[in-house]
C-alpha cells in the first residue's frame, strides 16, 4: 500500500511520524490542560489540526486518502493516543461539516483559528438518553425572535473540558424523526453553556471528556450549521468522515504496538532461545500482522470511495468494525506476548485501554452491523421516533 503513495504523500507521511514522535508525547503524567493546548498548537503549526480543510480557510486541503495517510502517521508517531484521537474527532467531526454545510461567511468566521490550532472544538450529540438512539434528543432548541434557547445537556464530550467552540445538535421539532434536529455552532462561554468536570476513562486519558450543559443558552440564529431540520444530515456526513479517516489513528497505533512485538519476540529469551521461535508465538504474531493488514486495506477502501466522491456507507462501516475489532485483538494478544511486563503502564496494555473505547464511539459496532445489514436488505428497519 505504502508503495503507490506519492512521493508528496510519503514525505508527509515520513514528516508527521517524526514530529509526533518527537514532539506530541506529553510532558505531563496526568491530564494537564496547558500542556495540551501547547501539543495542539505545535499540532496546528505542522497542519494536521485543518488538514482536510481547504486552504482559502486555513487549512491543508487533503483528500481523505490523504488524510488517512497522516493520521496514521499521527497514530504511530504519537504514543499519546487520546491527543491524536482529540485531533482525529476536532477536524472530522467539527471542521469538516462547517466546511460541508457552512455558509462562507461561517466558513471565513469559524476555519481559520481552528486549522492554525489556536482554538479547539467539540461534537455533542449524545445524551445520557440519547446514545445510539440519536434521533430522539432531549436537548431542545427553541426559535425566539434572532436567536435559539437551547436547553438541555451532551455528555461523552470529547474536547469539552478545553474546547472553545461546540458544534452541537438539539431538538428544533421533538419527535419530528430525521428533519426534527439542527446542527448549531456555539462559541465557549456563551451564557447559559457550562461544561461539566473531565471523565476518568479507563482509556484515551489524553483526550478530555466531559458533559455540556445548556440553561436557556441564547444561540444567534446565524449560528445554526445548515439549515433547521438538518441537524441529521450534519451529523452523518460528520460520522462519514470520522468513520472514515479517524480510525486511521488505530492503525498507526497498532503499528507501532506490532514493530515493538516483533522486536520483543526476538530478544527475548526463555527455555535457551527467542521467544519468536516457539510456534505458539510466531502464529499469534502473524495473526496479528493479518488482523492489521486486512483492517488497513478496508480503511483505504473507504478513504478511496470518500475521495472519489463515491458512496461510502458500507466501506466506512466495514472498515470501522476491522479497524477497532484488530486494535482490541492485537492489543490483547500483545500484552500476552509480553508477559507480566504487557499489564505495566506505556506498555501494550495501553493499546488495549485505547480500543476499547473505539468499538463504542462513532455508532457502536452493533449499530455499524445494523447498518450494514439493512444495506444488504435485511435487519430491522429503523424504529420511528418515540412520542
Ligand atoms: C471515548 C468516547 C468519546 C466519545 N466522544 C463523543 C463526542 O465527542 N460526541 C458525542 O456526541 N458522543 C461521543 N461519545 C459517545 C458515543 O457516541 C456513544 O457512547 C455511542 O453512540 C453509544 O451510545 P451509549 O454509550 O449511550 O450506548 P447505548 O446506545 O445505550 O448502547 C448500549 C449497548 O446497546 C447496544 N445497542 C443499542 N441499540 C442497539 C440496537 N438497535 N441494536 C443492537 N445493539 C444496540 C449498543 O451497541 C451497546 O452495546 C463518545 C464515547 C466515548 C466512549
Amino acid at each position: 500500500m505504502n508503495s503507490r503513495l506519492s512521493p508528496e504523500t510519503a514525505a508527509m507521511r515520513d514528516m508527521v511520524l517524526a514530529f509526533a514522535g518527537r514532539d506530541l508525547p506529553s510532558a505531563a503524567d496526568a491530564f494537564d490542560a496547558a500542556d495540551f493546548r501547547r501539543r495542539w498548537r505545535l499540532a496546528g503549526k505542522q497542519g494536521l489540526t485543518g488538514a482536510t480543510v481547504p486552504a482559502e480557510y486555513g487549512g491543508s486541503g487533503l483528500d481523505a486518502e490523504s488524510a488517512a495517510v497522516l493520521l496514521e502517521a499521527l497514530g504511530e508517531g504519537c504514543a499519546d493516543t487520546g491527543f491524536a484521537f482529540s485531533v482525529a474527532a476536532h477536524l472530522l467531526a467539527c471542521l469538516m461539516p462547517i466546511v460541508e454545510f457552512g455558509t462562507n461567511e461561517q466558513k471565513r468566521h469559524w476555519l481559520p483559528a481552528l486549522c492554525s490550532g489556536e482554538r479547539i472544538a467539540a461534537h455533542g450529540i449524545t445524551e445520557p438518553e440519547a446514545g445510539s438512539d440519536t434521533l430522539n434528543l432531549r436537548t431542545r432548541a427553541e426559535r425566539q425572535g434572532d436567536h435559539y434557547l437551547l436547553n438541555g445537556s451532551k455528555c461523552f464530550t470529547t474536547n469539552a473540558p478545553v474546547a472553545d467552540v461546540f458544534i452541537v445538535q438539539a431538538a428544533t421539532r421533538p419527535s419530528g424523526g430525521f428533519f426534527g434536529l439542527t446542527a448549531f455552532i456555539i462559541e465557549a462561554g456563551t451564557p447559559g453553556l457550562r461544561v461539566g468536570r473531565p471523565y476518568a476513562k479507563t482509556g484515551l486519558r489524553g483526550s478530555p471528556t466531559a458533559d455540556v450543559y445548556f440553561d436557556d443558552c441564547a444561540v444567534p440564529a446565524g449560528h445554526v450549521l445548515g439549515t433547521e431540520g438538518t441537524g441529521a444530515t450534519v451529523f452523518t456526513g460528520s460520522m462519514k468522515w470520522e468513520r472514515t479517516c479517524l480510525f486511521a489513528v488505530y492503525l498507526g497505533a497498532m503499528r507501532r504496538v506490532l514493530d515493538d512485538t516483533v522486536a520483543f519476540a526476538a530478544e527475548r529469551e526463555q527455555f535457551g532461545a527467542p521467544i519468536g521461535e516457539f510456534q505458539a508465538v510466531s502464529h499469534r504474531i502473524v495473526d496479528m500482522v493479518l488482523a492489521l493488514e486486512s483492517a488497513r486495506l478496508l480503511l483505504f477502501d473507504a478513504a478511496r470511495r470518500l475521495s472519489a466522491g463515491e458512496d461510502c456507507d458500507v466501506a466506512s462501516a466495514l472498515a470501522k468494525l476491522a479497524v477497532t475489532e484488530a486494535a482490541v485483538k492485537l492489543g490483547l494478544d500483545a500484552v500476552q506476548l509480553r508477559g507480566a511486563a504487557g499489564v505495566l503502564d506505556g506498555g501494550p496494555g495501553d493499546l488495549l485501554r485505547d480500543a476499547l473505547p473505539a468499538r463504542i464511539f462513532s455508532g457502536t459496532n452493533e449499530i455499524q452491523k445494523n447498518n450494514i445489514a439493512r444495506a444488504l436488505g435485511i435487519g430491522r428497519r429503523r424504529p420511528s421516533p418515540r412520542r
